[in-house]
């Protein structure tokens, strides 16, 4: 029980007990007032009327208005009657002072009045006699009540001026007693309160308290010094560069490996805040630029290796940034205290990346002339000067040239490619007429959108600026946006190209009524290999991976609007001539 709570039942408990005795106290002398007054009212006063009337009866000897006065009495006497017996006996008395009132000398009835008023004195002296007894009765049990609320209200208090100082003085007691020996260092002290009292919550504190204490003088300095070294010497021989920060990003370590990648020396970093060190060195920029700056500026940049010249040779590595929170004794919020930055080196795999790229693009390149060449010779054998084919033949030819024309587009994706991967786009930015690049788009497209009966509508606003573009490798896209959206379309539909102005970009868009893509997949599709699960294989899945690094090299910007049964809408922006 708390404090609070056993301080207000406690006084409390008095209060009610104190108004408790005071009741009784009132109660017992109301009932004793009452009882005397009832003697005085029903007989007292009956008694000074009949002694009121005696007196009268002897002044009648002499005087006769003392006949008034019995008369004035004798009324009052009437209207006061209170005992059994009372009435009959004033009513004799109202009837014998009738005959005196005829004949006053009587002494005959001079005596029976006096006689009456006899009787009438001893009935109620009798009752007073009674009512005494009654009023001291009340008294007893008056006294009774209140001695029994007495000890009862002595007894309470006694058990509470007994037990609650001790109960509140105890705990601190005990409490003084742990901080004493906890100041003369015995930091295994403890306290244990059951109750759920402010007590129980301090004691927690204080164990709380005392134990980090006794952890603190556990861990003694050298056995600190000693981890330390340790781990020092761990991160130090570790083969990736290690970037430690405090929550303030102050830089508090940095490994061998990772001073001779940033080429810094250890005073010019150690205690240093990471925005100051990035102002000077730009790989430390490049490092702390994502803890710096807001979440949504380095989104696009994260996943980039970092290209690092040290050593005289260059370096790939990939950044790892990871957040240090602990839960400190005792406590259960969990506390950030800083970041670590490990740079994973990935040159062996980017060296296996280009060796790949590389083999694929010398692959591509070697087997473009053969397939061509087939190319040319299916295009000889088709024409009758070479000699007539039968309908089978034919049908071979044309399954060879359809084969062909696949390992031509395939190898020539594969080309572009590693043009791409190995940065070696080469671009010819002119100005160029949004009209020209479509024409040549749709004229590349035509047969192949014909034999599946679908009608390709172009709507291209008038006058529209020209744009800085490579023409040949933006048609190549609008190309690609055609092909997918042949393949991907149900035969006999409608394919719209629509060519715009919009906040002085040129958008080239492309939609189709074909199935659609998931929310899911939007992205994805932009990446090398990806095809939409369950869709078509009929191409590499380098398509649009292609497309993006073609747009993106000339500032443009790709994308894609589709929803599932609706069809897609594929567009890309292009900056214009100013
Ligand atoms: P692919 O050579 O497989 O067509 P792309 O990179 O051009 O490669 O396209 C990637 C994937 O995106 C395709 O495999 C297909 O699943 C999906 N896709 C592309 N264009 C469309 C489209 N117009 N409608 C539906 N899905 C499409």
């Amino acid at each position: 029980m708390k404090i609070r709570t056993k301080l207000t039942l406690g006084v409390g408990l008095l209060f009610m007990l104190i108004t408790l005795l005071t009741y009784v106290g009132a109660k017992s002398i109301n009932a004793l007032k009452n009882d005397t007054d009832n003697i005085l009212v029903a007989n007292y006063n009956t008694l000074e009327y009949s002694r009121n009337i005696l007196m009268a009866l002897d002044e009648l000897v002499t005087d006769k208005s003392a006949m008034n006065k019995i008369e004035e009495n004798l009324l009052k006497q009437e209207s006061n009657i209170t005992e059994i017996g009372e009435r009959e006996a004033t009513q004799q008395l109202r009837q014998h002072f009738t005959i005196l009132k005829i004949n006053n000398f009587d002494r005959t009835t001079h005596f029976i009045i006096r006689k009456d008023i006899a009787e009438i004195m001893r009935l109620n002296m009798e009752s007073i006699q009674r009512k005494s007894n009654v009023a001291k009765q009340t008294a007893a049990s008056a006294t009774i009540w209140i001695a029994l609320s007495g000890t009862l209200c002595f007894v309470i208090a006694f058990t509470l001026l007994i037990n609650l100082p001790g109960n509140i003085a105890s705990p601190i007691r005990k409490l003084t007693e742990s901080i004493k020996r906890i100041a003369a260092n015995d930091y295994s002290q403890r306290v244990y309160f059951q109750d759920h009292s402010e007590f129980g919550e301090l004691a927690r504190s204080f164990n709380r308290m005392a134990e980090k204490l006794e952890e603190y003088n556990n861990s003694n300095l050298s056995q600190l010094l000693f981890e330390k070294r340790r781990i020092e010497t761990l991160i130090n021989n570790m083969h990736d560069p290690v970037i430690g920060l405090d929550e303030n990003k102050k830089i508090i370590f940095v490994n061998n490996q990772a001073l001779k990648v940033i080429g810094l020396k250890p005073e010019q970093l150690i205690n240093q805040q990471a925005q100051n060190v990035s102002l000077i060195n730009d790989l430390i920029r490049s490092l702390v630029k994502d803890l710096i700056m807001p979440e949504s500026i380095v989104i696009e940049d994260k996943k980039k290796p970092v290209k690092i010249f040290a050593d005289n040779k260059e370096s790939y590595f990939e950044k790892d940034i990871i957040d240090i929170a602990f839960v400190p004794t005792g406590e259960k919020e969990l506390q950030h205290i800083g970041h670590v930055i490990i740079l994973k080196n990935i040159t062996p795999f980017k060296e296996l990346d280009f060796a790949r790229t590389n083999f694929i693009a010398t692959i591509s390149h070697e087997l473009k002339t053969p397939i061509s060449s087939i190319k040319m010779s299916i295009q000889l054998l088709e024409k009758q000067q070479t000699g007539t084919i039968n309908e089978e033949q034919k049908q071979l030819i044309d399954s060879i040239k359809e084969d062909s024309q696949r390992l031509l587009k395939i190898t020539s994706e594969l080309l572009n490619l590693s043009q791409v991967e190995t940065g070696n786009i080469q671009l010819n930015i002119q100005k160029s007429t949004p009209y020209q690049i479509l024409k040549f788009a749709t004229e590349a497209v035509k047969v192949q959108a014909e034999q599946k009966q679908i009608k390709i509508l172009s709507e291209i606003d008038e006058n529209l600026p020209l744009v800085k573009a490579d023409t040949e490798k933006t048609a190549w896209v609008l190309i690609n946006f055609l092909t997918n959206a042949i393949n991907y379309s149900p035969e006999q539909s409608k394919i719209n190209i629509r060519i715009s102005l919009q906040d002085q970009l040129v958008n080239f868009s492309v939609s189709d009524q074909g199935k659609g893509i998931e929310k899911r997949y939007k992205d994805k599709i932009f990446d090398k290999y990806f095809q939409v699960p369950g869709s078509v294989k009929t191409g590499t899945g380098l398509g649009l991976a292609i497309s993006k690094e073609f747009i993106e090299a000339q500032n443009g910007t790709i994308g894609v609007e589709s929803e599932i049964g609706m069809g897609s809408t594929f567009y890309f922006k292009l900056g214009i001539v100013s």
